[in-house]
């Protein structure tokens, strides 16, 4: 006869378990970061997604595939990335751009390309990122058919979460993320009231559901979080690849 007094923890724990929850508050399920044992997520092959997808009404278009005038670079100095067929297009060493005004809680639709044909391996193949708040990345990378470490693939919640699965397409094709994000909470003080959460779907496929992030997303460290402005700006990185990125848009939320 177990212990009585045991059986509700272990029934919460199960629960949550089951749920999926206590994973995804744990420290990114236990694995180090960047480690090359943590599963990879199984690839699958996404729907047919039509693109590029209209922005809704009231959305605030952000990249039409006209000029970079939403966009910066992270000194406030003029964008240095280059504008090719309705793209604009990662130049290696101008460094990153980001959005003029600051966003907290939104839904962003991005679509981006790998660069074709693909150049470099792992971390060095297609690589940059949305970053919300210009903390908060979700990892852009060509993962189809290149091989890294799982909280580094594309749609990775960088540093942290791996996606569900690797709906990735070939270098050239374009892909698109639909990102909901809520930004942290803090109180008065800096103290965490409610960590920041992400819902990512990849060319369709929700690989994300609200996973609370542990942090801001960093390389070869997991930062903790430090209280900020609750908006601020949204942020593509250069890693050096001429990836190309279009049809940008984003609707703030309502807290
Ligand atoms: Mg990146």
């Amino acid at each position: 006869m177990p212990n009585p007094r045991l059986l509700l923890p272990v029934a919460i724990t199960l629960l949550l378990v089951g749920s999926g929850r206590l994973v995804a508050q744990g420290p990114a399920g236990g694995w180090p970061q960047h480690s090359m044992e943590r599963p990879k997520p199984p690839v699958e092959r996404a729907p047919a997604q039509r693109l590029p997808v209209p922005a809704p009404a009231g959305a605030i278009v952000l990249f039409d595939g006209h000029d970079l005038s939403w966009w910066e670079k992270w000194d406030g100095t003029p964008a240095g990335w280059r504008i090719a067929d309705g793209a604009m297009v990662v130049v290696k060493g101008s460094g990153g751009i980001q959005t003029r005004v600051g966003f907290g809680d939104v839904r962003l639709h991005v679509e981006w390309a790998s660069p074709k044909p693909a150049v470099g391996a792992g971390q060095d193949r297609g690589n940059s990122g949305v970053f919300l708040m210009g903390r908060y990345e979700v990892q852009v990378l060509d993962s189809y058919g290149n091989d890294t470490y799982a909280d580094g693939q594309a749609a990775a919640l960088y540093g942290q979460f791996p996606p569900r699965v690797n709906v990735s397409r070939a270098p050239g094709e374009w892909q698109s993320y639909d990102i909901e994000f809520r930004r942290p909470r803090f109180d008065s003080t800096g103290v965490v009231l409610a960590p920041a959460r992400v819902t990512v779907r990849h060319n369709g496929v929700l690989v994300h559901d609200a996973v609370a992030l542990l942090g801001p997303t960093s390389n070869g460290r997991r930062d903790p979080y430090v209280m900020h402005a609750d908006q601020l700006p949204i942020s593509l990185q250069d890693h050096g690849h001429p990836v190309r990125f279009r049809n940008i848009w984003v609707q703030p939320l309502a807290p």
